[in-house]
């Protein structure tokens, strides 16, 4: 269902009436900060609470001293939530100091009744919190919360509303992520994601190219597609379109010259995707596939719908079709009953599909998940062994794809200065390595080709060429 804004005008008016009054208390514009913790979900979700923040009249800053500080919480990992109950302290110590300050929560963490109750009890500071499915309702929260100092709570337990037009603070001029989906139906054994983010549910494509149309009016030139599970988009939709023919409309939006989407599950990774892929000149040759491990037995008992023998197929298949993707995956050490030999799977997985990277994780357990409770714990101390096995091969492979493209000339999206050498910029290639190369602050955002001079592992220098 989508909600309509327009009464949303009043509560925007309200809360510039508000921040105007506190800017009068204090002498100065008021200051607002977003914390963001987590993936690039919440990164988006962080775009949409600074855009709110800033029609409300806010001057936004980076730093936890502001006047409304606002923590867009993570809880992919028990130790997430920890550095949250941290930050908290510290933005207590500044509301000491300046008692108009408000303090939020929001994210996947407060969808979490035990997180909430803690907070209740131990952090009665704290004057707003909210979850993952009501963040539309972020404008009148505001206003409540500058209109007096006590704890609003409001958690929902899931979301059937989809709200379209939600103001946006981009974060970069010239790329932007854009949601197409919300949620997850997977329950992978170790992921806490489907219970604080809800089941599928998949935006009208029609909306979705639209946002994407306005991006590129407004200079976009990559749209970064975001779902949990991209490959199942459109499921569930009335007269919807599957996640390749939602590809190919985007494709077609002039000003767009480059799109990438993230996170693919390889149980519904479609032949048809592949083809759209191949065809396009729009879609970067880049394919971020979670693997998790190369074993059968540790698949099946984290719920991952595909076995070693079936990944193998399928990202040998794809190399095949499209030779120049950059293949890229997650892998998780140490999850309960892994054995050596279980990672020897792993292994074997890295070595024949030679991933151009992967992030390897220890399994650390979260509370809430079927695989917490598992009795077969691997001691962490073996997990370490283990990562470092599994790092090594991976650093070698990723060495080994990226010395394939030195010395060739490739287009680059320049995203930034070089942070360590104010005389080079660095751009990201089509199948999302960085280059280095000599340039100015006024390439920022312009797509160039570069040459790959010198390939340094994990990144290259290079020079622009005309
Ligand atoms: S696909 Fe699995 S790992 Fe990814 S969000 Fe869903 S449950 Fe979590």
């Amino acid at each position: 269902m989508k909600v309509d804004v327009d009464y949303k005008k009043d509560v925007y008016t309200r809360a510039q009436e508000l921040v105007s009054e506190l800017g009068e208390k204090l002498g100065r514009v008021p200051t607002a900060a977003v914390i963001t913790f987590g993936c690039q979900m919440n990164a988006r979700d962080s775009e949409k609470l600074i855009g709110i923040l800033k029609v409300a009249g806010f001057s936004i800053i980076e730093e936890e001293s502001a006047d409304f500080v606002l923590y867009n919480t993570c809880t992919v990992r028990d130790n997430a939530n920890q550095k949250v109950y941290g930050h908290l302290g510290i933005a207590n110590g500044f509301k000491k100091k300046n008692p108009l300050m408000r303090i939020g929560l929001c994210g996947c963490m407060m969808q979490e009744p035990t997180v909430i109750e803690k907070i209740k009890h131990s952090y009665r500071f704290v004057n707003l919190i909210f979850g993952t499915h009501n963040i539309h309702k972020f404008p009148e929260y505001l206003v409540s919360c500058l209109e007096q100092d006590d704890m609003i709570i409001d958690i929902w337990k899931e979301g059937t509303e989809i709200e379209e037009n939600l103001p946006v603070e981009r974060k970069y001029s010239f790329k932007s992520g854009v949601n197409i989906m919300f949620g997850c139906n997977n329950f992978c054994s170790y992921c806490i994601v489907p219970y604080v983010r809800g089941r599928e549910r998949s935006r009208d494509a029609k909306e979705i190219v639209r946002e994407c149309e306005k991006l590129a009016s407004e200079g976009v030139v990559e749209v970064m597609l975001l779902g949990q599970n991209v490959n199942s988009y459109g499921k569930g939709l009335e007269n919807g379109i599957s996640f390749p023919e939602l590809l190919k409309e985007i494709e077609k939006i002039e000003g767009i010259k480059r799109i990438r989407f993230m996170t693919s599950h390889p149980k519904d990774l479609s032949e048809e995707l592949i083809q759209v892929m191949k065809e396009s000149k729009k879609i970067c040759r880049h394919l971020h596939l979670p693997l998790q491990s190369g074993s059968t037995k540790l698949l099946k008992r984290m719920n991952r719908c595909y076995d070693k023998e079936q990944y193998i197929a399928l990202a040998k298949h794809i190399r095949e079709e499209i030779p120049d993707i950059a293949l890229t995956t997650d892998l998780i050490v140490g999850f309960p009953g892994e054995t050596p030999e279980d990672v020897d799977d792993t292994i074997d997985v890295i070595k024949q599909v030679e991933y151009d990277n992967a992030f390897t994780f220890i399994y650390s357990k979260r509370t809430g998940t079927p695989a917490a409770s598992y009795e077969d714990q691997v001691p962490e101390a073996e997990s370490h062994v283990q990562f470092n096995r599994v790092l090594e091969v991976v650093q070698e492979m990723a060495r080994k794809r990226a010395a394939v493209y030195e010395g060739q000339i490739m287009e680059a999206l320049i995203e930034e200065m070089n942070e360590n050498d104010p005389s080079l910029v660095s751009g990201r290639l089509s199948n999302n390595m960085i280059v280095h190369f000599p340039g100015d602050e006024s390439m920022i955002g312009s797509i160039v080709k570069v040459k790959l001079n010198e390939c340094k592992g994990f990144y290259y220098l290079g020079e622009k060429v005309d």
